[in-house]
């Protein structure tokens, strides 16, 4: 009986459904996924988490892994599977002489930024410092680094992994370069993986960053010189554009908290001369106020981090984009206008620069060619409003969808299932190999599921 031997072996970190601490172990960031786990593991080592996986396997129980529980779709949580979670192991090592960073399983982006920036170092991640690092990096893994140094697979150099044998081996490309490559962009569905190796790269301390806010009625202007330029822009820089609720910042009047703008959120490598690059984006059109400055690049890293903080209900779609045609841009600015609640956003993420320097087949994540992601996404506190937003989200992402081409970012996408196919892609056959390999059974199955299957 799994409860009793791994009960045995971990003592009070086995977390049952009828233990007090069992409701707020299985939250994860998203409030619209209320799914009870048969058991919550919490372990400490490598080796806890080979038995654990052992055991769930001979009693037949699927494996879940959390790691930041960032994941819009809940995946590090399934409906009677066995929760591995990793937040008990999330030491960051910084090796300077060899300019590298070893992160356990369980760290968020926020331990690797301050641990790498005490050296003037950092790693390329997310955007949100509360962000699991083994779920974003293991689904490719894009922030305001990506453009000059690829997304987080691209530094990735080595795994520690428990595989579905409960085997615990390293991956890289040495060693296994079939499951090297598949675990760049096949998200959790090759095991679980207790440390990551990343190269790392001189940033700041102090880097440009902030968000230009502009008035609706310029939003056109702007997004469409923004798409225009947007792709020509350094690489040292990094722009997301945001249709959304003006937030009650200092630099705006009073008269704009609460109205609709779009805002730049813009970074530059370059604290000073990174200037020219970024208002050159503005078309020439005056903004309503402007927070971008000269701050230090933890600061940036967190900047987001409340406005998206864990307890609310919320729903994405991701879009792929090689151009904003003016169309898209006139529907999304017309759409921005019924946002269904004051948290809710059309999003607009950059991509391209060194993320496209890779071929498509090089690595496991496919949306290389792109260079603009959309995510049109709703957020909101009350069950009641469920219908109403989500539905309002299908139906703009379906008009969307007809300015995209075809796949989705895996991780963003927000349905627990049946997504394999816009997140692989093209290297969606030769990822079923790899499972077939190291998951025969499919243990690893709460994720946009890669089904094991042979070669060809
Ligand atoms: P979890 O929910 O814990 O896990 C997600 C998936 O990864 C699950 O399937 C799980 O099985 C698997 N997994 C987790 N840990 C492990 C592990 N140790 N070993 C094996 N599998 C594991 N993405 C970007 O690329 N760039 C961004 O800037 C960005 N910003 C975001 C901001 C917010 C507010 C949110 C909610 C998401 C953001 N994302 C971003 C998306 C993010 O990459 C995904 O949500 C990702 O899944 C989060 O990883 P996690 O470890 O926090 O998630």
């Amino acid at each position: 009986m799994l409860k009793t031997r791994l009960g045995s072996y971990l003592g009070k970190r086995l977390i049952l459904p009828d233990q007090p601490d069992f409701d707020e172990v299985r939250t994860v960031w998203n409030q619209m996924i209320d799914r009870r786990p048969a058991a919550i593991a919490q372990c400490q080592t490598a080796e806890e988490v080979s038995r654990c996986v052992i055991e769930a396997k001979s009693e037949g129980l699927a494996v879940s892994v959390r790691g930041g529980g960032h994941n819009i779709a809940g995946t590090a949580v399934g409906e009677g599977a066995l929760m591995i979670d990793m937040s008990l192991m999330r030491d960051v090592v910084v090796d300077l002489d060899n300019r590298l960073v070893t992160v356990q399983g369980g760290a968020t982006w926020a331990e690797v930024d301050a641990a790498t920036q005490a050296h003037g170092l950092a790693a390329a991640g997310g955007v949100v410092s509360s962000t699991g690092v083994a779920g974003l990096t293991l689904g490719g893994g894009f922030g305001w680094l990506a453009r000059q140094h690829g997304l987080a697979v691209d530094n990735l150099l080595e795994v520690e992994m428990v595989l579905a044998s409960g085997e615990i081996v390293s991956v890289s490309d040495e060693t296994l370069p079939d499951l090297f490559w598949a675990i760049r962009g096949g998200s959790g569905n090759f095991g679980v993986a207790t440390r990551f190796t990343f190269r790392l790269h001189p940033v700041g301390p102090e880097v440009l960053f902030g968000p230009t806010f502009f008035a609706l009625n310029d939003a056109g202007t702007v997004l469409r010189n923004y798409a225009d330029r947007a792709p020509r822009l350094s690489r040292r820089a990094c722009v997301w554009a945001n249709l959304m609720t003006a937030p009650p910042a200092p630099v705006l009047d009073e008269s704009v908290h609460g109205t609709m703008v779009l805002t730049l959120m813009q970074f530059h490598l370059d604290p000073v001369a990174g200037i020219d690059d970024l208002t050159a984006l503005y078309g020439g059109v005056e903004p309503l106020g402007s927070a971008l400055m000269q701050r230090p690049f933890v600061e940036a890293q967190s900047f987001l981090d409340e406005a998206y903080d864990f307890g609310a209900r919320n729903y994405w779609r991701a879009h792929n984009h090689r151009e904003l045609t003016p169309d898209l841009i006139d529907y999304l600015v017309k759409e921005a206008r019924n946002l269904p609640t004051p948290e809710s956003e059309l999003l607009i993420c950059q991509l391209g620069g060194a993320i496209s320097d890779i071929e498509d087949a090089q690595t496991a994540f496919p949306h290389r060619q792109i260079l603009f992601v959309s995510t049109p996404g709703v957020r909101w506190r009350d069950p009641a409003d469920d219908e109403r937003v989500v539905g309002w989200l299908k139906q703009v992402s379906r008009e969307i969808s007809r300015h995209a081409v075809p796949g989705a970012y895996v991780n963003f996408i927000a349905e627990s299932g049946g997504g394999a196919s816009a997140a692989y892609g093209s290297n969606l056959a030769r990822l079923q190999a790899v499972k077939k390999k190291y998951d025969p059974d499919n243990l690893f199955r709460v994720n946009q599921n890669v089904e094991p299957a042979e070669a060809g």
